[in-house]
């Protein structure tokens, strides 16, 4: 599904072009074909309009998707309120025919027909589901290498189910699935499923409206997280206009917020002022300037490791608590590991002890799902720990007892002679010539 109709809705063009500009990069990026259609009006939003009429919400719904099937598309939405509304509507109408029938007969005079042939999507539905990560994350030319970013999901995209049938309702995964393919690190957080709040303040109760938005964005703050990413411009609006409005009174909340196709359009090159980043209320430039800082850290890493990797591993934690040695010591955390390496602590790490303690047992890699494991990985920092000079005291004499004289262990003769056997052929010797060194330190 490359070719469809998009339906912007209201807020995005009138509040938030900028997520529009956005949007349309990334179509374009990603070969997409879009039609836009003539005729469309607001969704409806369901709060103003259901509430005062709910005939009214089914028809218009029914009529903005009959233009699409009229001209044989599907469509694509990056609003989560139009997608739940047109989610719901089809849901409803699909259920009862007599209701379908009468709105049918309504636009029967525009020459339009809602059969529900044509397919929904959301913009975070489209990358996630239609193309998928790995398509998604091909076009990235600037990975965000490790950057803390979290989620916000919001009610719509999401419930009500069954209407809206595309992540768990409940615990959703597949827009951090998406993030974490950009290169992120995804921050998980407590308050990851509380709603926005934002309908709040479009029915006169603006104070509990920021409660909301205060409640997450410290929670958020707490985290550590760089940047939110919301998939709802109504979202947007909560966490962006509404976080200024509490910065304005004083309070110290300063979360950068940025909409998917934002996040998406800069990773793929596009610079913050090409997509109108200065637009918004809340500025991104902390989240921006962190990226790049990142960015010789990070060409450093990527010349040292498989980067992607690392990544897999700190988004995903699956082999977690099987480590053998996390079991007997809990603070050999070896997911942490891969996460600060990502983090640009790879000095830190080095110096550490803690790197030493991977058995490289291989138990996680023959449990991973991708055969990854950090074994290859912690061998690697071994090395390089070696080379600068930290490796612990009992390796680094091991191996000069190993250059100088070709064992780790002198045979023990009379126990062996007591055990009635054999002494062993002449073994060991002095390996330096063959290594490249005369003192062994040099062939390191
Ligand atoms: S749901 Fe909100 S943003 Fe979408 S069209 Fe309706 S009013 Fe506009
Ligand atoms: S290889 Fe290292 S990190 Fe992996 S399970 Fe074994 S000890 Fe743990
Ligand atoms: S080794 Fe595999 S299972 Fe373990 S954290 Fe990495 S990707 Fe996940």
């Amino acid at each position: 599904m490359k070719e469809f109709a998009v339906f912007w809705g209201c807020t995005i063009p009138a509040r938030f072009p900028f997520i529009e500009k956005a949007t349309r990069l990334v179509f374009d990026d990603l070969g997409a074909t879009v039609h836009e259609l003539e005729g469309h009006t607001c969704c409806p939003e369901g709060v103003l309009v259901k509430s005062n009429d709910e005939d009214a919400f089914y028809l218009v719904a029914a009529r903005n998707l009959a233009i699409v099937e009229r001209a044989g598309l599907d469509v694509v939405t990056p609003c989560s309120g139009c997608y739940s509304t047109f989610k719901e509507a089809e849901s409803h109408l699909a259920a009862d025919w007599r209701a379908r029938e009468a709105v049918n007969a309504r636009l029967e005079p525009e020459g339009l027909r809602f059969d529900g042939e044509l397919r929904v999507v959301h913009l975070a539905e489209w990358l996630a589901d239609v193309l998928g990560p790995g398509p998604v994350a091909a076009k990235v030319v600037k990975p965000l290498w490790g950057l803390r970013i979290a989620v916000h999901y919001g009610c719509h995209l999401l419930r009500p189910s069954p209407a809206v049938r595309w992540d768990d309702p409940l615990s959703p995964t597949k827009v951090e699935g998406l993030v974490a393919a950009l290169g992120a690190t995804v921050v998980d957080y407590p308050t990851k499923m509380q709603c926005c709040g934002g309908a709040l303040d479009r029915v006169g109760e603006r104070d509990a409206s920021l409660a909301f938005a205060r409640r997450k964005l410290l929670d958020l703050q707490a985290h550590g997280v760089d940047a939110l990413v919301v998939v709802c411009p109504s979202c947007f609006q909560q966490f962006d206009l509404n976080q200024a409005a509490l910065q304005r009174a004083k309070e110290d909340v300063n979360v950068p917020v940025l909409y998917l196709s934002e996040l998406v359009a800069l990773a793929y090159g596009h610079s913050p002022e090409e997509i109108g980043l200065e637009m918004h209320r809340v500025g991104v430039e902390p989240f921006l300037e962190r990226w790049e800082a990142r960015q010789a850290d990070k060409a450093r890493l990527a010349a040292l490791f498989d980067v992607s990797l690392l990544a897999k591993c700190v988004n995903c934690q699956a082999c977690k608590d099987d480590c053998p040695v996390c079991k007997i010591d809990p603070s050999f955390q070896p997911t942490e590991i891969m996460a600060r390496l990502l983090a640009g602590e790879l000095d830190e790490v080095l110096a550490e002890r803690q790197l030493w303690k991977c058995l490289e047992c291989y138990t996680c890699q023959e449990l991973c799902h991708s055969r990854i494991g950090m074994a290859d990985t912690f061998r690697r920092l071994k090395e390089i720990a070696i080379e600068a000079g930290l490796g612990p005291d009992q390796v680094v004499a091991a191996y000069e007892t190993f250059v100088k004289t070709g064992l780790l262990g002198s045979a023990r003769e009379s126990a062996r002679k007591k055990l009635g056997l054999e002494p062993l052929p002449a073994r060991g010797g002095d390996l330096s010539g063959l290594l490249g060194s005369d003192d062994g330190e040099e062939s390191r």
